[in-house]
């Protein structure tokens, strides 16, 4: 009995104004609420105040990464106890822009999802192939060695949630068949129930990259998909209640 969650990532993008599409996605929660779990995660800027605007509601407040460290000299950046006290419950860690474009390795995610963990927040480790990758016939390859590197030891379905992003299918319109995303979900299902016994069973497991209302149906269906974490169709309240209301 995992409960799915639906997860927007809106990236660097988002102001104060922003705020009335959370109001949105607030109004059209209880259509889901017992069913799936929402989740936005804005640009750090707006934590704090999203966290007081949904206070009481079923939609919970995230951060998109954090530093490693509880505090100290490191200028610019955020800690899990910082996003904590602003009223955030999740984190995502490790995402594949951060990755990319900010160099982060394997050991770095681990590290920010102890972070998390120690500051009580929810981490949503991300993992996922690039093109390249995938056409050599390394995908699994390639996302176990992530899992394998990223995951924290000891991790509990209470404090770990998995997404699997596939980097070409991020931002294209491109997805995988259900087919290969069956195989790959149930292939870090394998892992997790490996490494985190009973726990790993209960882990969710999301799967992003192009989610719209148009596929989530489809792309939900399939089986050790535990919900979606989107990027571009999250901004909009409208089109990110478009996919959660696959659970209504
Ligand atoms: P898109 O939904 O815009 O493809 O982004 C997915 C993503 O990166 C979510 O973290």
């Amino acid at each position: 009995t995992r409960r799915p969650v639906v997860a927007g990532n809106w990236k660097m993008n988002g102001l104060a104004a922003s705020v009335s599409e959370l109001k949105g996605i607030m109004a059209g929660a209880k259509a889901v609420s017992g069913k799936a779990e929402l989740l936005v995660c804005p640009p750090a800027t707006l934590v704090a105040s999203f966290a007081k605007t949904a206070k009481g509601s079923t939609v919970h407040i995230g951060g998109q990464t954090c530093y490693s460290e509880a505090s100290g000299a490191f200028t610019g950046e955020i800690s899990a106890e910082m996003l904590a006290d602003a009223g955030a419950t999740h984190v995502i860690v490790g995402h594949s822009e951060r990755r990319t474009i900010f160099k982060e390795k394997d050991a770095d995610v681990q590290k920010k999802a102890l972070a998390a963990r120690r500051a009580g927040l929810i981490s949503i480790v991300c993992v996922g192939e690039t093109k390249e990758q995938r056409e050599a016939d390394r995908a699994t390859i390639i996302v176990g060695q992530q899992l394998t590197g990223s995951l924290p030891e000891g991790a509990k379905a209470a404090n770990l949630i998995v997404a699997y992003e596939p980097v070409w299918a991020i931002g294209t319109g491109l997805t995988p068949t259900p087919a290969d995303i069956a195989e790959m979900h149930n292939f870090i299902r394998e892992r997790l129930a490996a490494r985190f016994k009973a726990e790993g069973e209960e882990v969710r497991i999301l799967y992003g990259g192009s989610v719209k209302a148009s596929n989530a149906a489809e792309l939900m269906a399939v089986r050790n998909v535990d919900g979606a974490l989107v990027g571009g169709a999250s901004l909009k309240a409208d089109d990110f209640l478009g996919i959660a209301n696959v659970y209504a």
